[in-house]
């Protein structure tokens, strides 16, 4: 099975316009891999898009994508989703009599179909993309599985119970992704079992304290550590999957970690122990089966 993170940022891109600070303004200068668009992951083989951030369409072209048999989505927030016009860029036909436009299955897990009627327009949009012929809407319900081109993949809830992390399985290999919003979860949680798992893509989480140094950078009363996981809970779920290898994405310009940065937190990772990796956009992985 290959992986591609076509987009290893979260809902702050780097660079984020305006902001000249180290981070962007370093990425402005150096491109990929300091620079960082919105999270979306590809997996070869099925050629399964999950997630569409504002900037698909040039990741797409910029990865060569061509077949896409289907995409899922893990959640409804706009950093996941905005770049849904993909569908309608790639797909339309805008000549031919009759028109013969490209369809794409767009699959839904349940509680993601149910907010796509609440949130964000989403639902219009995916009933007018489906009216001009580009897109093909698939509901999937809780606790089946999705089989593509010998994967199956099992979608299932975390404890912020609208958002969706998939179990991948070909062939004995066993991926788990979880796209974003781990907060509050642990593995035993899942209704499925995460042992042996050759890798684990998760969330790297916010840095309430520095890396580094280990000085506080959130205040504790701060709103945000009662809706986003911590790095150093993030770093508690790594230990208790035990994954083979987990590769951490969702990378926030605020966390203010240069990929340099995050290069050197690796080989601290690495000397406790920890086979963890930070992706960067169009990072590759082939996991050995
Ligand atoms: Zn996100
Ligand atoms: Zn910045």
């Amino acid at each position: 099975m290959r992986i591609e993170f076509l987009g290893s940022g979260g809902a702050t891109t780097t660079p984020r316009p305006g902001c000249h600070c180290r981070i962007c303004d370093e990425a402005r200068e150096r491109g990929v891999p300091y620079a960082r668009s919105g999270p979306s992951i590809f997996v070869h083989g099925p050629d399964l898009l999950i997630d569409t951030p504002e900037e698909i369409n040039l990741q797409l072209n910029r990865s060569g994508i061509d077949r896409i048999a289907g995409c899922i989505y893990s959640h409804w927030h706009p950093d996941h989703t905005m770049g849904r016009r993909v569908w309608e860029t790639r797909n339309v036909d805008l000549r031919g009599w009759p028109p013969e436009p490209r369809r794409t299955n767009i699959y839904l897990p349940e509680q993601v179909a149910s907010d796509f009627r609440e949130r964000l327009g989403l639902q219009e949009h995916f009933d007018f993309m489906t009216k001009q012929g580009t897109v093909q809407v698939i509901e999937l319900r809780d606790g089946v599985a999705l089989e593509l081109d010998g994967v199956e993949i099992m979608p299932f809830r975390l404890a912020e119970d609208y958002v969706y992390a998939f179990l991948l399985v070909e062939d004995g290999i066993r991926v788990l992704v979880a796209p974003d919003e781990l907060h509050g979860w642990s593995p035993d949680q899942a209704p499925v079992s995460l042992d042996d798992l050759d890798l684990a893509i998760l969330p790297m989480g916010v840095t309430e304290f520095d890396v580094f140094t280990g000085e506080r950078l959130i205040d504790p009363e701060h709103r945000v550590l009662n809706l986003e996981m911590t790095f150093n809970e993030t770093l508690d779920v790594v230990r208790s999957l035990g994954a083979r290898q987990t590769i951490l994405a969702h990378i926030e310009e605020m966390e203010q970690l240069s990929f340099d940065d995050l290069r050197e937190l690796e080989r601290t990772l690495h000397r406790d122990g920890m086979n963890v990796t930070f992706a960067w956009d169009t990072m590759t992985v082939d996991v050995p089966g």
